[in-house]
């Protein structure tokens, strides 16, 4: 998948959770925006040299990236649980676009090697990027206009006012 397919099914599962389960708690927001974040590390292989769709693409290095980030959140006095559940989950959402795809990884590396694609689309697919995109930013907007804020309803009561007046 692309950086913005990827960061378009991140803010999907992100804020589309966060919207069905009314979350609004400001270290949660945080996290789920360092996940949003974290969510294209793993293709930070294709500039460093390394393989691409290796060891970035794993759980190994999801658990890794989980106690880093577990680590950076300890030291600013937030939950470790939580910087770790953002770190993990950055890189697991990165995993879950590319297995769509029809290049293999290997997800559950180093417990086991087996190579995993559901060839649902091609990673460049500009359909499958697209709609990615359009869906998680449609869910972003949502959740910060009517589960963050409550902007969205009084703009859609002051519509149905002006429609009534
Ligand atoms: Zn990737």
């Amino acid at each position: 998948m692309e950086r913005r397919g990827h960061l378009g099914l991140s803010m999907l599962a992100i804020f589309g959770s966060f919207s069905v389960l009314g979350i609004r708690d400001m270290e949660a927001l945080f996290a789920g925006l360092v996940a949003l974040a974290l969510s294209t590390v793993p293709d930070m292989d294709m500039r460093m040299g390394m393989r691409h769709r290796g060891v970035t693409h794993s759980l190994g290095f999801a658990v890794l990236l989980g106690i880093l980030t577990g680590a950076m959140f300890l030291y600013m006095g937030l939950p470790a649980l939580l910087g770790f559940l953002a770190g993990f989950g950055g890189v697991a959402l990165h995993i879950v676009g590319d297995m769509l795809t029809y290049r293999p990884i290997t997800p559950m590396w180093p417990l086991s090697g087996r190579r995993i694609a559901l060839r649902l689309f091609r990673s460049n697919s500009r359909l499958a990027n697209g709609l990615a995109s359009a869906a998680g930013s449609a869910a972003l907007l949502y959740y910060l206009a009517f589960v963050l804020t409550d902007v969205g309803w009084r703009a859609l009561g002051a519509a149905l006012g002006l429609l009534e007046w």
